[in-house]
């Protein structure tokens, strides 16, 4: 099982609170995709894969092979989890992220996450248009997100690999919603 604090591109469904009823049909349309390859661990709220044959035609390495973002010695892997709790993950040097009104960042994210974690419908006020928010609607970009269904590609760098258009709507024909994605280490 590939510990949780390496470099990963994540996708999930754009409403975050999106969850499936089962996974298990889901897993298996991406196997069909060829997207997954072979199972490597399972739990009750998650499987790990290899990657499949057509892994490289739905996410798009930018510059070099993908073998250059692995970790030494240990492949790519992708995680498929579900999770009944709204999950956030996010990139340790980035901008601040912003608020969901006024769009202006925030320095002190943190203690709003800290609040978050110990209550989920937390409110927080933001300090510049003093509008009323919760941590999960904050605005990260790229290099934070939520979700409680997620696909996590384990070993891919910030910004190194993107999934492809073809790939997202793929996911979106199997899920009945839009994916979007973002970048956690
Ligand atoms: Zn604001």
């Amino acid at each position: 099982m590939p510990s949780s604090d390496n470099p990963r591109l994540i996708l999930t469904p754009q409403p975050n609170e999106f969850i499936l009823a089962e996974t298990a049909s889901f897993i298996s349309a991406l196997t069909e995709l060829k997207f997954l390859g072979a199972l490597l661990y399972e739990s009750n709220s998650e499987s790990s894969f290899e990657c499949g044959d057509d892994f490289l035609h739905k996410i798009s390495f930018l510059g070099c092979s993908p073998t250059l973002y692995s970790d030494a010695g240990s492949d790519l892997i992708i995680r498929v989890l579900q999770s009944s709790q709204l999950q956030f993950f996010h990139c340790h040097s980035m901008p601040p992220p912003r608020c969901p009104h006024c769009q202006k960042t925030d320095k002190n994210w943190s203690d709003i996450y800290q609040l978050w974690q110990q209550n989920n419908n937390a409110v927080s006020v933001c300090p510049h248009c003093q509008k009323e928010f919760n941590f999960s609607n904050m605005k990260w970009k790229k290099n934070g997100g939520y979700g409680k269904l997620l696909i996590q590609i384990h070993g891919i760098q910030e910004q190194l690999a993107v999934p492809n258009q073809t790939f997202l709507s793929e996911l979106e024909a199997t899920t009945d919603t839009c994916w979007e994605y973002f970048f956690a280490e």
